[in-house]
Parts: structure tokens; sequence; C-alpha cells
């Protein structure tokens, strides 16, 4: 299954889940959207009023912002994939509880898988808690991490900003750090990946009789990988 069909599958069950208690008060799960070719992932925290009438992430106020944000690098939300770490939108916009994260989180897990994102960025503390746990949104934002098999920027959720002014300064600045955070990312993964053709290569070889075979073999199961 491609990206797009694997994406589609995950949102048709998100729809239709029952797995927690979140799914008697929605109106709409929201299972995320955008671009399924991107290699950028944000992941907020669940959705709100606007996002559970509408069943799309962001659209509210934290999503306007949000926008703004995108826009203030030269892109748009069409470029990126958006998801949340829950579905469904807490009562009252109240944290989600740890057994509604872990409940939902396969849903992510399989979002993830078929993104294969160079950077997630993660908006918000719920979010930074699955890539990052136990890490301080003040002492790691704006900054590019490595965790859990993922490159991390780590960024305050935009509702944060509307909250508390002076936030919004540090949220344009952080991610005028993300292009170059991203270029840095996909050449890491791609250095990886290189490396571990080669090491498996290698690693063939001894018992390969065809590894002395000339280079148009190795051209060959190169493209395998
Ligand atoms: N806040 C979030 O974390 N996610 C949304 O989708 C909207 C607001």
């Amino acid at each position: 299954m491609g990206t797009e069909a694997l994406l589609a599958a995950v949102a048709a069950e998100v729809r239709g889940c029952t797995r927690c208690p979140l799914h008697r008060g929605r109106t709409n799960a929201v299972p995320g959207e955008g671009n399924p070719l991107s290699d950028v992932l944000l992941v907020g925290e669940g959705p709100g009023a606007r996002e559970d009438a509408t069943g799309r992430p962001f659209v509210g106020p934290a999503g306007q912002l949000l926008e703004e944000l995108l826009h203030s690098i030269g892109w748009a939300r069409q470029d990126v994939f958006i998801a949340n770490v829950v579905k469904c939108r807490p009562p009252g916009n109240r944290d989600p509880e740890p057994v509604e994260i872990e409940t939902c989180a396969p849903y992510l897990d399989r979002q993830e898988r078929a993104l294969d994102p160079a950077v997630v960025v993660t908006l918000g503390r719920h979010s930074l808690a699955r890539y990052l746990p136990g890490s301080r949104i003040s002492s790691v934002h704006g900054q590019l991490r490595r965790s859990a098999g993922f490159f991390v920027f780590p960024m305050y959720h935009p509702a944060a900003a509307l909250h508390q002014a002076s936030l919004r300064e540090t949220l344009f600045a952080d991610i005028r750090g993300l292009p170059a955070a991203l270029l840095a990312a996909r050449e890491a993964l791609e250095a990886e990946r290189a490396g571990s053709v080669q090491e498996a290569l290698r690693e063939a070889a001894p018992a390969d009789p065809a590894s002395t075979a000339p280079e148009a073999d190795h051209t060959e199961q190169l493209t395998l990988f």
C-alpha cells in the first residue's frame, strides 16, 4: 500500500474509533491532514472546538498562528502533514490523560511509518513528551534533536503564544531555523542510509559468491534497498 492509502486507512479507522472515552464527546474525530509526500510531520496535542466541529487539525486560533508561522518561512500547510497526539477533543480542552495518549498512539505510530518524515516538529508538551521524554521545552525549543529514531524539532504550542505574548516572538524565531534543520536532517538520513547500504554490502560480500562479480551487479543490488 502507498503512503496515501495507508494514511487514508488510518483516517478511516480514527473516524470510527471507540477505543477510549473521548469518542463519546466528539462531533468529529481529527485524524490529521496534509501532504502525503511531505517529509515534515507536525504533531500537536489534540483537537479543540473548531477542529472537533470540522474534523480538521489546527483550524482555530492556534491554527491561524501556525499558518502565519509557516508562511513566515515561505511554507504553507499543504507542504507539511499535521497530526495530533490524540485524535478526539478532550472535554473543555483539558490536557489529554496518559491513558488516552497511549490508547491513541498506534494511530500516530502508523502515520509516522507511512510518512517516514525527515523531521517531526513537536508543538507543545504532550507531543514533546512522546519524542523527547523528560526534556523541557524551555531548554530544547528551536533545536534539532535526534531521538527515538526521529529528527525532532521542538516548538512551543502556538496556543501558548495566544496566552503569553512574549512566546510569539520565540515561535517566529524558532521556526526560522526549521528549513536549515530539515536540510541537516535530510543530509544525515541520506548519509545513514548510504552507510547502512555499504555495511549490508560488506556483510553480504564474504558469503556471497557474486561479491566478486563486476561492479554492475553491485549497482543492481543497491537499487534493491
Ligand atoms: N491544538 C492542537 O494541539 N491541535 C489542534 O489540532 C488544534 C489545536
